[in-house]
């Protein structure tokens, strides 16, 4: 046979195919010596199998999951029904404007609704996730200066965020300046006077920020910041601490992201899709991705024409799904987004008050939608956070988010989320106690926890120095 072309097909090696004749072979020494040991069994017991597999896992549906910074709540499940609607799934990226007014209406409509929740001027709904609208922001910020003439270099990002902003920042060609917190957790203004200078190009913000803690001098900030030239940037992932009471622009912000697969209801955490859209003010709107979505009146439109687009991020419009289950759960909330905070932040107090008496609370302050504790005291008796998160697996309960933000030593952090009822809670904390409770009494229980679990406690260092990628039927 000629060979025509030689293609990896990432499964066997090469594959030698004849364009003309239309065929491909595998060569001989890719081919395998014994049959594939394919199980031979009835549909029922295929499925019995994938029922099985799907029950070791954890989800929200099976438990408290209060994974700090990361906003697993319940998603109402009407909003996969409309999001699967064969009009969004069947419609092609490619097709003109005229033949997807629905689907360029729905992102027109977020994009609004998302400028009156951020307070900001536009919108892009393109990044596909946080770290991705991080990076769009800081790449808006970055053509922001080359335009109006300024060389900056720096962005200044406190020591309790979220790894991802350093990141993205840094890959945006920015050099990281941190800047310290004080003993409430906050960022320490006199730090941060001292840092700013002409090559400063922005100061990176979460508000409230890791610590579950409001930046009271946000303002103040905000006006260090401008009066020196420089662009703010808020990070939006968890937005369910402020909903409806605050926003961004009001405190000072210049860009924001926002995590639609955290705060608006679209479930998230093995992949995605996510979708992470950035809002911006006024003088950085002819930055902005494109297309973005306008209307004129009479028909909605795909906009290419931005005067300093940075480019575009991701095919198409970003993730269209994501998209609607974020509109979705908009339009069914409406004025009730408020009460969502409302409730996340109240569930996050109660949590607090109740936990602190047993676990030490670094920074004693009234918390937004999660707080930080930390194991110190339990590691007296030689467990660590790392233990207390194994053992609340036997408790049916997903760990909350440990070792993070870097700031508090065997930092344990929990944020409930507004779903979660005060029975729900209050079991946490049972839970906690007992745990606590163990550690004094009974520190091997916790140590070799978890005990129920499909996988009992791994070596890390093992599993991730010598990986074993193939799976062993036990
Ligand atoms: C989750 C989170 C991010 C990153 O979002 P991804 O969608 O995971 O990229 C950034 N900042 C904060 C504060 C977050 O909680």
């Amino acid at each position: 046979m000629k060979t025509i072309f030689e293609k990896d097909n990432g499964v066997s090696g090469i594959t030698f195919c004849d364009e003309a004749a239309n065929t491909c072979v595998i060569d001989e020494k890719f081919k395998r010596k014994l049959p594939l040991e394919l199980p031979n069994v009835g549909e029922l017991e295929a499925l019995r199998h994938y029922k099985e597999l799907s029950d070791k896992n954890f989800c929200i549906e099976k438990g408290f999951y209060p994974l700090g910074s990361c906003t697993m709540k319940y998603n109402p499940k009407v909003n996969e029904l409309l999001a699967s609607l064969e009009g969004f799934t069947g419609l092609h990226p490619l097709s003109d404007d005229e033949d997807c007014q629905g689907a360029l209406e729905l992102m027109y409509k977020l994009q609004s609704a998302l400028k009156e929740i951020t307070g900001m001027d536009a919108v892009t709904l393109q990044p596909a996730a946080g770290a991705h609208g991080e990076l769009t922001g800081m790449m808006i910020i970055k053509k922001y200066f080359e335009v109006n003439g300024g060389k900056r270099t720096k962005v200044i990002i406190p020591d309790s965020a979220h790894g991802t902003n350093p990141a993205s920042a840094h890959l945006c060609g920015f050099e990281i300046v941190p800047v310290r917190s004080n003993d409430k957790g906050q960022v320490d203004i006199e730090a941060l006077k001292s840092l700013v200078n002409d090559d400063v190009a922005a100061i990176m913000m979460t508000n409230p920020n890791t610590l579950g803690i409001f930046e009271e001098n946000v303002l103040e900030i905000s006006k260090i910041m401008h009066e020196n030239g420089s662009l703010l940037y808020y990070d939006g992932a968890n937005f369910n601490a402020i909903m409806g009471y605050t926003n961004p622009k009001l405190m000072g912000f210049d860009v924001v992201h926002l995590n639609l697969h955290k705060t608006f209801a679209t479930p998230h955490g093995g992949g995605g899709p996510g979708a992470g859209p950035v809002c911006v003010v006024e003088k950085l709107k002819d930055f902005l991705p494109a297309p973005v979505i306008e209307f004129d009146g009479e028909k909605y439109f795909r906009n290419f024409d931005i005067k300093h687009s940075i480019g575009s991020v991701k095919a198409f419009c970003g993730n269209f799904s994501v998209l609607v289950k974020a509109y979705a759960y908009i339009l069914m909330m409406g004025q009730n987004l408020k009460e969502a905070s409302e409730n996340a932040v109240l569930n996050a107090n109660y949590l607090k008050e109740k936990l602190k008496g047993e676990y030490l609370l670094p920074y004693d302050e009234p918390c937004m939608h999660e707080f930080v504790l930390s194991g110190e005291r339990q590691k007296e008796h030689g467990v660590s956070t790392l233990n207390i998160a194994k053992a609340l697996m036997d408790e049916n309960t997903h760990p909350p988010t440990v070792y993070f933000p870097l700031i508090v030593h065997e930092a344990i952090m929990i944020e409930p989320t507004e779903s979660e009822t005060k029975q729900v809670l209050d079991d946490f904390v049972n839970a906690m106690l007992k745990i606590s409770d163990n550690i004094k009494t009974n520190p091997e229980k916790v140590l070799s926890a978890p005990h129920t679990t499909p996988v009992k406690k791994i070596d890390e260092t093992l599993a991730a120095r010598h990986p074993n990628l193939k799976f062993v039927q036990e």
